[in-house]
């Protein structure tokens, strides 16, 4: 058994911490946080020259190769800096290169991935629906019908994240009504500027710096060469991307969490009672240490998923199960957090308020807590409890 790193694998982690010391310090993931809905294109640019979005991607399509280990690395540096800006940046692996390299048509991957590839697109994944997240196959109700070598859609997204900003937004809708749904769902590539598109952005919480919309599509006409895989099979196709997802965003989640523990124990170091340094009082050396036990879980089980399902093997337990224990470790990690900070930690003055409201996206997206736990007491063969 082999826990270490290899050379190419920690370059990434030493490139991509150097890029997040040095483009997101603290002062500038607070000013996005309080000025932005997306995170610059100029940093975009910075993270595709750094080759962040062809991890992945095959080199014949400008990608760099590596996979997911490569991916939860670049992203765990990247979300412990400022996890809306590993959010908005990230879009693009579910929204896009993911989807394109696994069931893309090779058309497709030749027109669509290099432009991703050089940052010089976004993208954004629209699945959710008003009526429901987690019973998404019940909840779906958007449509596409063909007429000619066109498809029209018609329906309404919601909670879409980066999609004001996306050049296109990869849409799940209905093809087929006749059958049961999973049987009847496509995938369709959408320029965002199309006619009978719109976009609004919801506010939110947290994670400011990456917004979240609702999008309706009314008439919008798309070629049928925008149709990604095969008709119908979309649910089965999204199935290779949605653990992967779940990976994603544990990562995220430990992100916040590593954050919020730097944060509370440098604080902890510095302010003073009684005379002391209030790490010194064992109660809150206790909550340090459970954060950090909570943290370091978190990392051994995404790490894990990641060589699972870059090596080939079965994961989608335990990749729902990481997202649940990292979740765990960002709400831990807040809530002492701010308990450290005491007064301040309420204050706008400190990022603590920031990773306490960023934490709490993660708790139910892109799965509830409740629905993974649903999905893992499956797995052991007991009756679906819904
Ligand atoms: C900020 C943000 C960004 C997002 N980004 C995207 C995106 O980019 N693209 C996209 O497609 N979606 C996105 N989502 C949607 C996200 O995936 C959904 O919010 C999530 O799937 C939950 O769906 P829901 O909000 O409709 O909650 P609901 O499905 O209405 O669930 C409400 C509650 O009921 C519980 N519940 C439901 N069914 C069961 C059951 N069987 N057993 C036990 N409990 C149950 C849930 O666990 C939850 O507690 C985003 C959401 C947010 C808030």
């Amino acid at each position: 058994m082999e826990f270490a790193l290899t050379e190419n694998q920690e370059m990434i982690r030493e490139t991509f911490r150097k890029f997040a010391e040095k483009e997101l310090t603290r002062e500038y993931v607070r000013w996005l946080d309080e000025n932005c809905d997306f995170p610059p294109d100029d940093l975009r640019h910075k993270l595709a020259d750094l080759g962040y979005f062809g991890i992945g991607v095959p080199e014949e399509y400008g990608g760099i190769g590596g996979g997911t280990v490569e991916m939860a690395i670049a992203t765990e540096e990247l979300a412990t800096a400022g996890v809306a800006v590993a959010i908005g940046m990230g879009i693009v692996f579910i929204g896009g290169t993911r989807p394109l390299t696994e069931f893309g048509s090779e058309e497709q991957k030749t027109r669509y991935l290099p432009e991703i590839v050089s940052g010089e697109k976004k993208w954004s994944f629209a699945l959710t629906e008003p009526a429901g997240g987690t019973d998404i196959l019940g909840a779906i109700a958007a449509t596409a019908r063909r007429e000619g070598d066109e498809y029209v859609l018609n329906g309404s997204k919601i909670f879409i994240s980066g999609a004001h900003v996306a050049d296109y937004i990869l849409t799940v809708v209905i093809t087929d009504k006749d059958t049961e749904r999973k049987n009847g769902l496509s995938v369709f590539i959408v320029d965002a500027k199309s006619k009978g598109v719109t976009v609004s952005l919801i506010p939110k919480l947290g994670i400011h710096a990456c917004g979240t919309c609702e999008v309706h599509y009314e008439d919008v006409r798309v070629p049928a060469e925008n149709l990604v895989g095969v008709e119908n099979k979309g649910w089965y196709q999204l199935l290779g991307t949605l653990n992967p997802e779940r990976i994603a965003t544990s990562t995220l989640s430990l992100g916040i969490a590593n954050a919020a523990f730097r944060d509370a124990l440098e604080y902890s170091k510095e302010r003073k009672a009684f005379g002391k340094p209030i790490g010194q009082f064992q109660i809150l050396q206790n909550y340090l240490a459970d954060i950090a036990i909570e943290i370091e879980n978190a990392r051994n089980l995404i790490y894990k998923c990641a060589w699972l399902c870059d090596s080939g093997r079965r994961y989608d337990v335990e990749a729902t199960m990481a997202k649940i224990v990292a979740c765990r470790a960002s709400e831990k990690a807040a809530l002492w957090g701010m308990e450290i900070l005491g007064g301040y930690g309420y204050t706008m003055e400190y990022d603590m308020q920031r990773h306490f409201r960023d934490y709490k996206q993660m708790m139910f997206s892109p799965i509830s807590d409740e629905m993974s736990k649903n999905y893992i007491a499956q797995s052991f063969g007991l009756p679906r409890s819904y």
